[in-house]
C-alpha cells in the first residue's frame, strides 16, 4: 500500500492511498477533529479523474462537520472515496485494502458506508480496522444507516410543508424522487404510506421496476426529473442535483432530499432558489439522520434514535423562521447557527 499525504488548507489529514494488488485508489479527507474523532461513510463512484473524486472527498467531509456540529454531537468530519464503478470493480480484497487505509489514521477518521457500498463491503473493511461504525446489529455493530436518514427526511418534510403549504399532510403531495438506492426507496415508502404520490427515476432499471411495481409510481428518464411538476424535488443520488442548467428546469416548491452537497456553488444557488420561491431544505440538517443513528448507537451505545431523528423537524422549522425574519436564503442560516456551535468552547 503506498499512502501520500497532501496539505490542504483547511482539512487536518487528507491522504491518498493506492494498492495495485487490489487495485485500490482512494482518498481519505479528516476534516476537523475538534469535536471529536472524525466520521463519515466511503463512498465508492465512477469518477471520471482522481482530481474528481478528491474535490468530492473533501466537499463530503465539510460537510460531516458540518452535520455533526448542527445538533451538537461530538464528531468530527471526514469522509473516504473510492474510484471505481460500484456494479462492476467490487471485490472482497479491494475493501480490505481500504481498511488497512483507514488504520493509517489511527481512529482519527471513523468509517461507515456511503452511496455505492452495502454493508457486506462494510463487513470486509472491518476485517483489517475496527475504525468501522454501522456493522449489522449482529456483530455488534448500529446497522445500515439508510433507515434512519429516511426517516429524519420524512420528519424534516413535515417542516418544509408546513412552512410552505401551511400543513403538514403529505396526502396527494407529489414527491419526486431522485435515486431509489438505499435512501431514496426507504423515503419512497414512509410517503407511500402517507398517500403521497411518487415520481421517481433511477439510472438502474431493476430499483425503477421494483419501485413502480412497490409504489404504484410515474417513472421519469433521469434527465426529466428536473422539470416535472411537483411539490418537493428529492434528489436523492449523488450531489449537485441544483445546478446552472437544472436550477431554470425546476417546477417544485420545495428542494428537499437526501443527497450531500446538493447545491453546486451552496452560495449562488440557495440565493437563486429563494428568488425562484423555492423552498430549500439545507441537505446537512435534513439527511443528518443517519450519523445520528450511528452516534446514537454506535457511540453513545444507547437504543433510541427516534427522539433525536425529531430534532431535524425542530431544527428546520428555527432555520425557516429565522431565514424569513432576515430574508436569507435557508442555507445560509443553517451555516451561521452551524458555525455559532462549531466556535463553542470543547
Ligand atoms: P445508493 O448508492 O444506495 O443510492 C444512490 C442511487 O442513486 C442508486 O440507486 C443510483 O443508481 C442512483 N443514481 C445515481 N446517479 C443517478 C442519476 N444521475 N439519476 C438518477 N439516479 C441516479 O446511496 P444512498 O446510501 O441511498 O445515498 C444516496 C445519497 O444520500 C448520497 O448522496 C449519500 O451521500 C446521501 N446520504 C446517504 C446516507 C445514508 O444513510 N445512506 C446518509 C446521508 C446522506
Amino acid at each position: 500500500m503506498q499512502i501520500k499525504t497532501l496539505k490542504i488548507e483547511g482539512y487536518e489529514e487528507v491522504i491518498e492511498g493506492r494498492d495495485s494488488t487490489c487495485g485500490l485508489h482512494a482518498y481519505i479527507a479528516v476534516h476537523s477533529t475538534r469535536k471529536g474523532p472524525s466520521l463519515g461513510g466511503i463512498r465508492m463512484a465512477s469518477y471520471t479523474s482522481p482530481d474528481q473524486a478528491l474535490e468530492d472527498v473533501l466537499r463530503l467531509a465539510k460537510a460531516m462537520t458540518y452535520k455533526a456540529a448542527a445538533f451538537n454531537m461530538n464528531l468530527g468530519g471526514g469522509k473516504a472515496v473510492i474510484i471505481g464503478n460500484p456494479e462492476k470493480d467490487k471485490r472482497g480484497c479491494l475493501f480490505r485494502a481500504m481498511g488497512r487505509m483507514i488504520n493509517q489514521l489511527d481512529g482519527r477518521y471513523y468509517a461507515a458506508k456511503d452511496a455505492g457500498v452495502v454493508t457486506e463491503d462494510l463487513i470486509e473493511v472491518a476485517q483489517e480496522t475496527r475504525f468501522v461504525t454501522g456493522l449489522p446489529a449482529l456483530m455488534g455493530g448500529s446497522d445500515d444507516p439508510s433507515p434512519a436518514t429516511a426517516m429524519g427526511i420524512f420528519y424534516g418534510m413535515r417542516a418544509c410543508l408546513r412552512e410552505k403549504f401551511g400543513s403538514d399532510s403529505f396526502k396527494d403531495i407529489v414527491v419526486a424522487i431522485q435515486g431509489l438506492g438505499h435512501v431514496g426507496f426507504a423515503l419512497a415508502s414512509l410517503l407511500k404510506a402517507e398517500k403521497a404520490q411518487l415520481i421517481i427515476t433511477d439510472t438502474n432499471e431493476t430499483l425503477i421496476k421494483k419501485a413502480q411495481e412497490q409504489f404504484d409510481a410515474e417513472v421519469v428518464s433521469p434527465d426529466k426529473i428536473y422539470s416535472v411538476s411537483c411539490d418537493i424535488f428529492s434528489p436523492c443520488a449523488l450531489g449537485g442535483a441544483i445546478n446552472d442548467t437544472t436550477i431554470n428546469q425546476l417546477n417544485c416548491r420545495i428542494v428537499a432530499g437526501g443527497a450531500n452537497n446538493q447545491l453546486v456553488v451552496p452560495e449562488k444557488h440557495g440565493k437563486l432558489l429563494m428568488e425562484k420561491d423555492i423552498l430549500y431544505a439545507p441537505d446537512y440538517v435534513l439527511n443528518a439522520g443517519g450519523l445520528m443513528n450511528i452516534y446514537v448507537k454506535d457511540i453513545l451505545k444507547e437504543k433510541d434514535v427516534d427522539r433525536m431523528l425529531e430534532k431535524i423537524e425542530t431544527q428546520l422549522e428555527a432555520i425557516f423562521t429565522k431565514a424569513k425574519k432576515s430574508n436569507l436564503p435557508p442555507g445560509q442560516v443553517a451555516n451561521e447557527m452551524t458555525d455559532a456551535n462549531l466556535s463553542q468552547k470543547v
